[in-house]
C-alpha cells in the first residue's frame, strides 16, 4: 500500500500543470493533453478523480490512485514546483536551432514554374501576389540549379528521400521545364540514392495524352483542384473569360485516369459548401475510382458576418466528410489533420512553411512556402541559406517565443498557425495567425469524436 505521509510529502510537492486541458468525448470516455507538451492520454476514472481533487483535503492513499498519479508525474500532467515546460521548451529549441544550421530539414523544394495563370479563381491568393503577370515563367537554367543545389545539400545531409513539388500559377503552362526539370531531377535521384516525390499540383486544364503519359512514366502524384460537383466547382474556379472550368477538367480527368495516373483531389472547403452536395462529390470520386481527397478549409475571418457559424461549419464539414469518405472507400485528409498529430508528437513549427521548405521563384528567388513573402535568399546561395539570419529568424516563428500565443489551450498544438496568414492580414509573420477559433475548435472536436486512428492514418 502507498503510504498516506509519503503521498502527501509528494503532494505537497507536486503541482497540477497550469497547461493541462481534460475533454469529454461523445463516448463518454476522457481525454487529457497539455497546451505545451501535447501527450493526448485517455484517461480512466482515477486519474480523472485525482485531476478534479488534487488541491482538495481528501485522502489519496490507495494503490490505484497512486498509479494513476504515477501516470501523470510521468506525463508532465503533475509536475514538479521547479519544474518550467517554457523554459524546457526554449532549451530544446536551442538544440533544435543549432541542428537546423547544416539545411538537414530542408526536404522540400518547390519549383513555382509559371506566375500566370489560365484561370482566374475568386480566392487566389496567388493572383494577389503575383498579379497574375503573363509571360512571367522559370528559364530551365534557374530550375536547373535549383534542383543542382537542393540535391547537394540532400545529399550532404545524407537525406533518403525529398520532396519536389511542381506549382504555379499553373506548372502546365510551362511544360518544356517541368519536363526537362523531371528528368534532370531523377538523374540525380539515381546518382545521389536520393528518392524523390514528385507532386504536380494543377487546375487539370491543360491536359493532354502526352502530358498524362509522361506523368505515368515518372511516377507523379497530381494534385488536382477540383472544388465540388459542378455548381459547386464553378461557384469560384472559373476561366479568365468567367466561364466554369469543371467540365473541362472532368474531361481532362478521364485522360488522367486512362493512362492510371495517381491523383490526389484538392478542395477547399467554404462556409457555403454543404455537407450533402460533398457527399455527392465523395461519391462521383469513388465511381471514378478516385481514391485520395485532401480537404483545405478557407480562412473565415477575412468574411464579415458570423465567422463563428462559418468556422463551425467548415470544421463539421471536414470531419463529417471524413467519415463518409471511410465508409465509401475514400480517403479524406488535409493538412488541418497535422493539429492531431501534434497533439501527440509536437513540433516547434505549424507547418512544412518554416524551414523545411525552399520555394523557388521563376526569377530564382528563394522564400519559405508559396505564400510567405520573405525572401530568404537566392539560388545562387541556397547551400547558405540555412545558417543565414533570415532563415533563423523564421524558425523563431515558432511557440516559445509567440508572446500573444501565450497562455492558449493549444499554443504548441498550433504554434501560431499559418504564417502566410498572419502576414498578409497583419503585416507581422510573429503574430498569431487570425483564424484562432477555427483551430480551436477543430482540435477539441477531433479529441471528442474519439477515434484518433482515423486522424492518424
Ligand atoms: S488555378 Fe490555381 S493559380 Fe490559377 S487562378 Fe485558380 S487558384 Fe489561382
Ligand atoms: S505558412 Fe501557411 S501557406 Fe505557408 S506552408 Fe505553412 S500553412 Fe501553408
Ligand atoms: S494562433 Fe491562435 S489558436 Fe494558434 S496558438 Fe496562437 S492564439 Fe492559439
Amino acid at each position: 500500500m502507498f503510504a498516506q505521509n509519503n503521498f502527501s510529502k509528494s503532494r505537497m510537492e507536486l503541482f497540477l500543470s497550469k497547461n493541462i486541458n481534460v475533454l469529454k468525448t461523445k463516448l463518454g470516455n476522457y481525454y487529457i493533453f497539455d497546451s505545451l507538451c501535447g501527450n493526448l492520454t485517455k484517461i480512466n476514472k482515477d486519474m480523472f478523480f485525482l485531476i478534479n481533487n488534487f488541491n482538495n483535503k481528501i485522502n489519496f492513499n490507495e494503490e490505484k490512485i497512486k498509479k494513476a498519479k504515477d501516470f501523470l508525474v510521468k506525463n508532465h500532467f503533475l509536475i514538479d514546483k521547479n519544474y518550467d515546460e517554457l523554459e524546457n521548451l526554449k532549451k530544446n529549441f536551442k538544440k533544435y536551432l543549432k541542428e537546423s544550421k547544416s539545411g538537414e530539414f530542408v526536404s522540400n523544394l518547390r519549383l513555382n514554374l509559371s506566375q500566370s495563370c489560365n484561370c482566374a479563381c475568386k480566392y487566389c491568393y496567388v493572383s494577389k501576389i503575383d498579379a497574375l503577370k503573363d509571360n512571367c515563367f522559370m528559364s530551365w537554367n534557374v530550375a536547373k540549379k535549383a534542383v543542382n543545389k537542393f540535391m547537394e545539400m540532400a545529399k550532404k545531409n545524407m537525406l533518403k528521400k525529398v520532396t519536389i513539388r511542381f506549382f504555379g500559377g499553373e506548372p502546365l503552362l510551362n511544360l518544356f521545364v517541368f519536363k526537362k526539370s523531371v528528368e534532370y531531377s531523377s538523374k540525380l535521384s539515381k546518382k545521389y540514392g536520393i528518392r524523390i516525390n514528385y507532386l504536380l499540383n494543377t487546375n487539370g486544364t491543360l491536359v493532354s495524352e502526352e502530358i498524362s503519359k509522361f506523368i505515368y512514366k515518372n511516377k507523379i502524384t497530381i494534385v488536382l483542384s477540383l472544388d465540388g460537383l459542378e455548381k459547386e466547382h464553378n461557384r469560384n474556379r472559373i476561366f479568365r473569360d468567367g466561364g466554369g472550368t469543371f467540365n473541362d477538367i472532368d474531361e481532362n480527368l478521364n485522360t488522367f485516369l486512362k493512362f492510371k495516373n495517381k491523383v490526389v483531389i484538392s478542395t477547399v472547403v467554404t462556409p457555403e459548401t454543404n455537407i450533402t452536395d460533398f457527399k455527392k462529390f465523395i461519391d462521383y470520386l469513388k465511381s471514378k475510382g478516385i481514391k485520395h481527397l485532401g480537404t483545405l478549409p478557407m480562412q473565415t475571418y477575412v468574411k464579415k458576418g458570423n465567422s463563428k457559424k462559418k468556422a463551425e461549419k467548415i470544421v463539421n464539414l471536414l470531419i463529417e466528410s471524413k467519415k463518409y469518405g471511410l465508409k465509401k472507400g475514400v480517403i479524406v485528409k488535409g493538412p488541418w489533420e497535422l493539429l492531431f498529430v501534434k497533439l501527440t508528437h509536437p513540433s516547434f513549427s505549424y507547418c512544412g512553411g518554416i524551414g523545411k521548405e525552399f520555394s523557388i521563384s521563376p526569377k530564382g528567388e528563394i522564400y519559405p512556402c508559396c505564400a510567405i513573402l520573405r525572401k530568404l535568399g537566392t539560388i545562387e546561395n541556397m547551400e547558405k541559406i540555412p545558417s543565414n539570419k533570415e532563415y533563423e529568424a523564421l524558425l523563431r516563428r515558432s511557440i516559445p517565443f509567440l508572446k500573444k500565443c501565450r497562455g492558449c489551450e493549444i499554443e504548441a498544438i498550433c504554434s501560431g498557425g499559418c504564417a502566410a496568414e498572419a502576414e498578409h492580414v497583419y503585416n507581422d509573420i510573429n503574430s498569431p495567425s487570425p483564424d484562432c477559433y477555427l483551430r480551436k475548435i477543430l482540435v477539441k472536436k477531433m479529441i471528442v469524436e474519439d477515434n484518433p486512428k482515423i486522424f492518424l492514418e
